[in-house]
């Protein structure tokens, strides 16, 4: 029998001791037979900055990695160290997922695939009318690019930072059309969300880090679908107040299912089953369930 080759995949990123992608990669790749090793690169760890990440790739791919994940603050970072970018990552300006293709890094970005495959799914025949993205970073940008392919027909993006939101939307007209985006301040998200068909959440709002919910939750209205890409805890402030009101709701877990899923299959060549990625996730983030009371 020829031997069977091997996969050396990483995560450069800060603070990703507690990430969940190795083992969702670990996992599939299991189940699929293959000999695949995922390691994470912290940038914190390691005690350096983002702009290192040029030496990290170098290093790893001299030490053999064939691709690795990209994470924040590295997905922008990264971009002067690559030789070519996907279409969707050149769209975005931004990658999570780098092959090393002979003698060329070539960066991916499946974040917006992901966002659109984990909202097909979990959110079919969503009115996509007027659509709120909360959040214009990374994220952002692959939601508002991906709701825009799916058919929405206006967005508003809102930041905290307003110069941001106004690139963004300046973005997402030149690749959509002129009438289909536009950017709003905060203050305007209640009369916003008054007349939205649906919201997603593109800030780390609802983080344990980042406590609370990244609109006023008075304003929601049952009519409206919320979306939270925040998959950590499952159950964010948002989701969980859009719940109990009545609204269709789609937390984070899937997009970042779906993503690793895409990033899998660039990887190995094979695309995984998503249904036990999915249930391994949902495993992976449930809380721990409570000790029971001593007498
Ligand atoms: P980022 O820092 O690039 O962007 C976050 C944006 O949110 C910034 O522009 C910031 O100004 C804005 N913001 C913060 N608080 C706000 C508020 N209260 N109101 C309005 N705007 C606010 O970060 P990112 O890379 O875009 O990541 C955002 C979140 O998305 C993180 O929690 C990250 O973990 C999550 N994420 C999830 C997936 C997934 O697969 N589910 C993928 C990528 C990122």
């Amino acid at each position: 029998m020829p031997p069977r080759r091997s996969h050396l995949v990483g995560l450069i990123g800060a603070g990703i001791g507690p990430s969940l992608t190795p083992e969702l990669h670990e996992r599939a790749a299991e189940r699929h037979g293959l000999r695949y090793v995922y390691r994470t690169i912290d940038i914190d760890a390691l005690g350096r900055p983002a702009s290192d990440v040029g030496t990290l790739l170098a290093a790893a791919r001299e030490f053999g990695f064939d691709a690795l994940n990209i994470t924040h603050p590295c997905k922008r970072a990264v971009l002067p160290f690559l030789d070519r970018l996907s279409p969707e990552a050149s769209l975005l300006g931004a990658v999570n997922t780098v092959l090393f293709d002979g003698s060329a890094a070539v960066g991916h970005n499946t974040d917006g695939s992901g966002f659109a495959r984990s909202f097909a799914r979990g959110l079919p025949d969503a009115d996509l009318d007027r659509v709120v993205l909360v959040g214009a970073g990374g994220a952002g940008a692959a939601v508002g690019h991906a709701l825009l392919d799916l058919g929405a027909a206006h967005l508003t993006v809102v930041d905290t930072d307003g110069a941001r939101a106004g690139d963004l939307a300046a973005d997402l007209r030149a690749h959509a059309g002129a009438d289909r985006a536009g950017h709003a301040a905060p203050a305007d998200l209640p009369a916003l969300l008054a007349g939205a068909s649906g919201l997603v959440n593109a800030t780390p709002v609802g983080m344990a880090a980042h406590p609370g919910a990244p609109v006023p939750l008075e304003a929601l209205r049952p009519r409206t679908w919320v979306a939270d890409v925040v998959y950590r805890p499952a159950d964010t402030p948002l989701l969980d107040h859009a719940a109990a009101l009545g609204c269709r709701t789609l937390g984070g877990a899937g997009m970042a299912v779906f993503q690793a899923v895409e990033a899998f299959r660039l990887v190995t060549g094979i695309a995984p089953d998503p249904g036990p990625m999915l249930a391994d996730m949902s495993a992976l983030t449930a809380p721990p369930p409570t000790a029971p009371r001593l007498p």
